[in-house]
């Protein structure tokens, strides 16, 4: 087995503490809301929570439980056929406890269910709806899955009023059978994403690229290329860290300049905004960039 990189000073992040967070933490016990930001101790829940100068919060909340039916390579999320059925209350409960919480931005994401027929768009778009009738204001992404690029299912989450239809992408087409489940394909999410815009035209769509993971700049540039070709328009750009042993090695440990080099591409292309750097995740501080990306 080869050596493993040694990480680089840029990624030695520390969780923020403080009065601050143990009283929002205290919070979100009390409303039973768990989110991905505390659960993968997200180096940039400061950042975030905080909703810099528009005051924008963001969080990430995970839907439809805990059990993935796929298993990606870079994904420490558990894998089974057959996860447990959906909870009927979630929509609602998650939706009271966002309004309670006061958040500007929430970002919607969840396991893949390819063992339900819709594969639980109707229960995402539930959560939306029921998000939006307890507070109007409130930003909602959902991050979905490819529902196997099902039009019905895409369509139902196009159209539940939400904001922000994301979709990842993850890598570059060539990596793309080394780094996500076989089921997922990169032309099909380019579809997935395409199909959102075609079936609601005022959606705001989004993807999000890893890279450390062996591949060349010119296959970035081809990604988002291709990604603006089919209407997307926020990008975001991070790391890939390796989960634990078992999941795919980091290849390279890509530097700010690089990352910086990409946000100047992205915006040459001409997307809303790039968020590109070593920590970003694809809800790296999206409400205070879609607000800032609205206001330019
Ligand atoms: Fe993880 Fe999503 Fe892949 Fe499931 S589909 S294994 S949650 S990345
Ligand atoms: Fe939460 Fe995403 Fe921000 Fe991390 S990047 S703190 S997961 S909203």
């Amino acid at each position: 087995e080869s050596e493993r990189l040694r990480l680089p000073p840029w990624l030695k992040t520390s969780i923020p503490t403080g009065s601050k967070f143990s009283a929002i933490k205290e919070q979100l016990r009390s409303l039973k809301l768990s989110t991905v930001c505390e659960e993968a101790r997200c180096p940039n829940i400061g950042e975030c929570w905080s909703g810099g100068k528009h005051g924008t919060s963001t969080a990430t909340i995970m839907l439809m439980g805990d059990t993935c039916t796929r298993g990606c390579m870079f994904c420490s999320v558990k894998t089974s056929r057959a996860p447990p059925p959906l909870d009927p209350d979630e929509p609602r409960n998650t939706a009271k406890a966002i309004y309670e919480w006061g958040l500007g931005y929430i970002v919607l994401t969840s396991v893949d269910r390819d063992d339900l027929p819709d594969g639980g768009s109707c229960h995402i778009a539930e959560t939306v709806k029921e998000i939006k009738k307890q507070n109007h204001e409130i930003l909602v992404e959902c991050l979905v899955p490819d529902f196997r690029g099902n039009r019905d299912s895409i369509g139902t989450i196009a159209n539940c009023g939400l904001d922000v239809f994301a979709h990842n992408i993850e890598t570059v087409e060539r990596l793309t059978p080394f780094v996500r489940d076989k089921r997922a394909g990169y032309r099909q999410t380019l579809k997935v994403l395409e199909t959102a815009k075609e079936i609601n035209p005022d959606l705001i769509t989004k993807s999000s690229i890893m890279l450390g993971l062996g591949e060349t700049d010119q296959q970035v540039e081809q990604t988002m290329k291709d990604l603006r070709a089919v209407g997307v328009d926020c990008v975001t750009l991070g790391q890939y860290m390796q989960p634990t042993k078992r999941h795919l090695k980091v290849h390279e440990y890509v530097t700010p300049a690089k990352f910086k080099e990409w946000e100047i591409l992205g915006n040459k292309l001409g997307f809303l905004y790039t968020a590109s750097g070593p920590l970003v995740r694809s809800s790296y501080r999206a409400g205070e960039f879609f607000i800032s990306s609205l206001l330019r």
